[in-house]
């Protein structure tokens, strides 16, 4: 895709002097990963405005010549470490929060990602305790600490909230927080202005260094040597170093020696969620949005998605989005909408979804599809409830739990109990018998 900033900038001189005028100073980056631009600006006055009268004309521009689906995010420029040569960045790994709310001397840090709301499951348990540990008393429990995992279960997440944890507990801590990528074109512009001491003595002179998506390493050979130097400096004075990467240090094809000082540490992997830490995320991903969403919908969502958090995360955006714009309800219908949009590969692998037998059930029994969610316990809805939860129970695979959670976050012990009290009917009510036989023709229809 092209993205030049400046045929942009042109355009507006010719177009838009307005826009032009608060454009002039600014640089802009393309984070293909989040589809995203990021632009950044000389003064929080030039944010201020451009955010506020103009955004919507830049938008409109940038969209025209990359894609349609394209986000802008403006920030304050900091001050790289020579003011003359602004630090030249390649790739945006998140985008910053408001300056005010950041330590300033620690620019990558995201504030965003910390352990307060990190779920722990049992595959994240062992990582997110090293994490915590390292956090805790850097340099002095797991050192070296290499967090290795599948995209989008969290290792950077954890790397900025070991970061947090150190500058709020202690601010006076020298650390580093960057990307592999960034670091190796560190280097390289460092070598090439001659500045390779300055570039040394910023890396090696810090007590933590955190330091993301490792696996990059691999394609330079000049940023495996500077690193390998790096690592062992920091390491002989027991400084922290943690490391991310898409796969174990055995497994990276990088030199034996830097290999086995990873190994020399700590190795923690994540795993892929299980359905109820699936759940658990989704929860606090709402909780952080201000929005109620409902248990079966959160169900639906965990269901579809089972391999990477940060598509549950932009999945739950991307329906509460769709419910503000369309002004309905959050329900699991909009939900499958949602996942049309956020996950290509996405299909209905059940031939019996839990949604259809509800449909069903509910018409059987004259009662609306909710009302099988609900607290509700007038008789006739109670016992449709509980030949939903059995019927699901026997023809999908579905687990206690997850049943539980699409009829409206029940208890699986509920669900059991539903379970015991149907079976004991069909086999001492005969009426009974037969009119669920009947339904569940219906269903199998
Ligand atoms: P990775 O670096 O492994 O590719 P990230 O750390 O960027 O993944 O995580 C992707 C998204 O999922 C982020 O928004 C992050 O906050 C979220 N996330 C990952 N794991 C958890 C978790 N255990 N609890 C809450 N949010 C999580
Ligand atoms: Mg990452």
């Amino acid at each position: 895709m092209s993205f030049e900033w400046n045929s942009i900038l042109e355009k507006f001189k010719a177009e838009s002097a307005n826009v032009h005028v608060w454009l002039e100073k600014s640089s802009a980056f393309f984070d293909e990963d989040a589809n995203r631009i990021l632009i950044e600006v000389p003064s929080a006055l030039h944010k201020k405005n451009l955010s506020e009268k103009y955004i919507d004309e830049i938008l409109k521009t940038v969209k025209a010549q990359t894609n349609d689906s394209i986000s802008l995010s403006i920030e304050i420029k900091k001050p790289g470490p020579s003011k003359k040569e602004p630090e030249p960045k390649i790739t945006i790994q998140q985008i910053p929060l408001p300056l005010d709310s950041k330590p300033d001397h620690i620019p990558y840090l995201n504030t965003r990602f910390r352990f307060d709301n990190f779920i722990v499951g049992d595959a994240n348990r062992f990582a997110h305790a090293a994490s915590k540990a390292v956090a805790e008393a850097p340099g002095q429990t797991y050192n070296p600490l290499f967090i290795y995992g599948g995209v989008g279960l969290g290792k950077t997440h954890l790397l900025h909230a070991i970061g947090n944890h150190v500058f709020e507990n202690n601010p006076q801590t020298k650390m580093l927080i960057t990307t592999t990528e960034k670091f190796m074109f560190e280097l390289i512009t460092a070598i090439k202005d001659s500045k390779r001491e300055d570039f040394k003595a910023k890396y090696r002179t810090i007590d933590l260094l955190l330091v993301d998506d490792i696996e990059y390493l691999q394609k330079s050979e000049a940023a495996r040597e500077e690193f390998f130097h790096t690592f062992n400096e920091l390491y002989n004075l027991n400084k922290q170093i943690v490391a991310t990467s898409d796969s174990a240090p055995q497994d990276l094809n990088l030199e034996d020696r830097l290999k086995s000082r990873f190994a020399a540490g700590i190795i923690a992997d994540i795993q892929t969620p299980n359905f109820e830490t699936r759940v658990a995320i989704l929860k606090q991903k709402a909780k952080e949005l201000n929005k109620v969403v409902p248990d079966n919908v959160l169900a639906y969502i965990a269901e579809h998605i089972d391999t990477n958090i940060r598509l549950l995360g932009s999945t739950l955006s991307t329906i509460i989005a769709l419910s503000l714009q369309m002004q309905t309800e959050i329900t699991t219908d909009l939900a499958k909408q949602a996942l049309k949009m956020t996950n290509p590969s996405f299909e209905i692998q059940r031939k019996i979804g839990i949604d259809h037998i509800q449909h069903v059930v509910a018409d059987y029994f004259n009662i609306k599809v909710q009302d099988l969610s609900s607290r509700k316990r007038p008789e006739n809805i109670a016992t449709a409830r509980q030949i939903a939860m059995y019927i699901t129970r026997n023809l999908t695979d579905y687990s206690l739990v997850q049943i539980g959670q699409y009829f409206g976050g029940k208890d699986h012990t509920t669900v059991m109990h539903a379970i015991n009290k149907i079976e004991k009917l069909i086999k001492t009510d005969e009426k009974f018998k037969t009119q669920f036989e009947e339904l569940v023709t219906r269903i199998k229809k």
